[in-house]
């Protein structure tokens, strides 16, 4: 058992990224090695100055966790982070859907003439770029106003922690992806016009639709997240181990092997609590959680990349945004 619980090795995100990549493990690591090879060969390797282009790096976000000295903070208990992260995205993201303008609005136009390009392919009646834009927003909205809800202390008196299940809602392809096609299926009985309806009840536009949604939604998180676009660019404020949210996010695997009271992971925590000594723990489970991050590293760095190229031109970093979404969340 002593080897088990040996101190991984000291882990910089940035330091060998490019000599190795993760490996397909088995905790939800959705990040394909093809993907990942093809994609870093025609990428900088110059991760620090790439990632300078977001906000928040100013604030030293993504500095190694397990470079971290120990302090009086790890005694600290962050059990209500979770919480906080989850009700703030859920804010932020649920405004953002709705302005005209900005990344949110143009990845939704691009949606809507692929739905558009599919009315046509199934001969129905295509509804308007503004209704399909509608659609999308309705949709993220029943989605996230679930996990919004269930957050709020008003409608859940009793929660105290993020439970698995309300984090697979947005970030676990198959939870989520379930939750938006019954989502899509009520909103078609409901939807105003005959062509929305029409289109909305065909069963390969609902799971298009809800295939689309989720990967547009995992997107915007990150998108918002590391661009913050807010007025005060002030997502970040107060909230402490966010770098292990983004990654829970992109790997909701790791989610119960997370100890939210210390606010880290297994067997980089106590190796004694009930997270460390998890029957569950896969016996490489370091190895698959330094690939994890060195996958964040790569999909932070590549975000950055694009942001920097198209900054000026939505329509362009859209078109590349999605891609990335789809080659690596789908
Ligand atoms: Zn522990």
């Amino acid at each position: 058992m002593e080897a088990r619980f040996a101190s991984p090795q000291p882990y910089s995100s940035f330091d060998d990224f490019g000599k190795a990549f993760p490996e397909q493990g088995n905790i939800g690591f959705e990040i394909s090695t093809d993907n990942f090879q093809s994609q870093t060969s025609e990428i900088s390797m110059d991760v620090e100055s790439d990632t300078r282009s977001f906000p928040i790096f100013a604030q030293g976000f993504l500095n190694s966790p397990l470079m971290e000295k120990e302090t009086k903070r790890d005694k600290e208990n962050y059990s209500k982070q979770c919480l906080k992260f989850c009700r703030r995205i859920s804010n932020v993201l649920l405004k953002y859907i709705l302005r005209d303008e900005g990344i949110a609005n143009e990845i939704f136009k691009l949606n809507a003439g692929v739905l558009k390009n599919f009315a046509t392919a199934l001969s129905l009646p295509a509804p308007s770029t503004y209704e399909l834009i509608k659609i999308q927003i309705e949709t993220l909205q029943r989605l996230w106003g679930k996990f919004r809800d269930h957050l709020a202390f008003s409608k859940n008196k009793k929660i105290s922690i993020v439970q698995q299940e309300y984090w697979d809602l947005i970030f676990s392809k198959e939870a989520s992806i379930k939750h938006l096609r019954e989502d899509i299926k009520t909103l078609s009985g409901l939807w105003r016009t005959n062509e929305g309806r029409q289109l909305l009840q065909e069963d390969t536009v609902n799971e298009l639709l809800a295939r689309m949604m989720y990967c547009s939604s995992k997107m915007l998180v990150m998108y918002l997240i590391l661009e913050d676009p807010s007025e005060k660019n002030s997502f970040s404020e107060g909230l402490e181990k966010m770098e292990n949210f983004i990654l829970l996010g992109l790997y909701p695997g790791f989610f119960k092997y997370y100890n939210h009271k210390s606010g880290k992971f297994a067997l980089e925590c106590c190796g004694k609590c009930k997270v460390c000594c998890s029957k569950l723990l896969p016996p490489n489970f370091l190895i698959e959680l330094n690939s994890a991050r060195r996958g964040l590293s790569f999909v932070i760095s590549k975000l950055s990349e694009m942001s920097a190229w198209y900054g000026s031109k939505p329509f362009e970093l859209v078109v590349c945004l999605m891609e990335f979404a789809y080659n690596q969340f789908a």
